[in-house]
């Protein structure tokens, strides 16, 4: 378990990773909320990982899952053929998902779910004869993830500007966060539903009858927590219905309870028409997505005559029976431990000790949602980021992980965590933050 000594091989592409290269910081072990370092220390776990971890780690029978299928079934394909936890899988999924989301695809990614998600909504409006649907809508800070289509639609503009032309006719909505009106929030932020009129007038730019659909997520995630004000994502639905566009949801965060809520949809109360997620449908352990699309698009391509409506897509390991089986096994241990609804229940003790924070220096806004959390950091004059990342190292060091993008400070634990763990995780960023960093 000792630190391999030539690191040059493996090319990681963030130009951050030259500082880890010299420094590196390695895992080695998990359990539950915690982490084992190369060097024998202990890491609280405050990022479910990559905010897939939602389960917390090495949980025993998603493990014992995952070793029982690659012994009796390893791998079946994926076309003309099947396996049963794959048809099992879609019909628990289904169950949790909102009202009218009746089907699933299997991807094995975010960001294979949402170009997934795009391309059946591309193909759906042609499906049903409507070829001049070609416009795609993301949202100024979106993060969809990192091929073709998602940074097409993601609003951030350095992920896209190394690649030359991508997809063509996106709009990107302005995103919901309203500095300095919204400081300090706690949840759901009152003003600004209106920020949602800008797609009324996006749309009344273009021909409407041009516009395929509309991808966000719910909340945020990746660009620094981003929490839509009251009553925007039902605006956004109603001007998506209104003129036939596709309302897409990527939840690929927020996804599997980490609102409080099997997803945001049902959170928020909003039922978009397709749903994209991936990393807690495997509770991040296996590689797999999944899409969720309502029976009107579904049987757009799969009851009109078949020469009409190929929808060509689906990969290798579309379903395969290892990820099927780590999927099963999460969704069982969500709900034996009512892991699905329990940010509901300890958000508000979150809530309470993240916002105690607030008197730490070079504090400027925080936010929280279920169980995410956001500290967003007074940058250092001229080095943007530098502090965030000071804190990511410090706390590192300390034994907490915590997640940096620009200023932010971005929290999201396992949901198991406990109200001592809690504690354990503030207590540890609090003596971060009161420290020169
Ligand atoms: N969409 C969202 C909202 C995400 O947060 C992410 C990953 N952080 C993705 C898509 C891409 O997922 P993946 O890294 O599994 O491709």
């Amino acid at each position: 378990n000792s630190t391999p000594n030539d690191l040059s091989a493996f090319w990681m592409p963030f130009t951050a990773n030259r500082q880890f290269k010299k420094e590196p910081r390695m895992f080695v072990g998990a359990k539950d909320m915690r982490y084992t370092t190369h060097d024998g220390r202990q890491v609280l776990d405050g990022t479910a990982g990559l905010w897939c971890v939602n389960a917390g780690h090495c949980r025993p029978k998603i493990t014992e899952a995952i070793r029982e299928q690659a012994g009796e079934l390893d791998y079946a394909p994926a076309f003309q053929l099947g396996h049963p936890k794959a048809f099992e899988l879609a019909n628990r999924l289904v169950d949790i998902a909102p009202d009218g989301l009746d089907h699933v695809l299997y991807t094995n990614s975010g960001s294979e779910s949402v170009d997934t998600a795009l391309k059946v909504a591309l193909a759906y409006h042609r499906a049903k004869g409507n070829g001049s649907r070609f416009r795609l809508i993301g949202r100024e800070r979106g993060y969809h993830g990192v091929n073709f289509g998602g940074i097409s639609v993601g609003g951030i503009v350095s992920n896209r500007k190394m690649f030359g032309t991508l997809l063509t006719g996106v709009d990107h909505l302005p995103h919901t966060h309203l500095p300095g009106e919204n400081s300090f929030t706690r949840g759901i932020p009152d003003k600004g539903a209106n920020l949602a009129d800008e797609l009324e007038r996006i749309v009344t730019l273009h021909d409407p009858s041009t516009i395929a659909a509309v991808i966000v997520e719910p909340v945020a995630g990746s660009t620094g927590v981003l929490i839509p004000p009251k009553g925007y994502l039902q605006k956004l639905r109603e001007i998506c219905t209104k003129h036939g566009i596709l309302l897409i949801f990527d939840e690929v965060i927020t996804g599997y309870g980490r609102l409080g809520a099997p997803f945001a949809a049902q959170y928020f109360d909003v039922t978009p028409d397709i749903i994209v997620t991936a990393k807690g449908l495997t509770n991040g352990v296996i590689p797999m997505g999944a899409v969720f699309v309502s029976s009107e698009i579904h049987d757009a391509f799969m009851t009109g005559p078949e020469h009409m409506i190929e929808f060509f897509h689906g990969y290798t390991y579309s379903g395969n029976p290892i990820a099927s089986a780590a999927a099963l096994a999460t969704l069982d241990t969500y709900k034996e431990e009512g892991l699905l609804t329990r940010a509901a229940e300890i958000g508000p003790y979150w809530e309470e000790q993240l916002h105690a924070l607030r008197d730490c220096p070079h504090v400027v806004d925080i936010r929280n949602l279920g169980l995410i959390g956001a500290i967003e950091l007074k940058p250092i004059d001229g080095e943007p980021t530098k502090r965030a990342f000071n804190a990511f190292l410090e706390a590192y060091n300390d034994g907490l992980l915590i997640r940096t993008t620009g200023d932010i400070i971005a929290l999201s634990p396992p949901l198991i965590i406990s109200k001592a763990e809690i504690d354990e995780l503030f207590d540890k960023l609090r003596k971060v933050l009161m420290r020169n960093i």
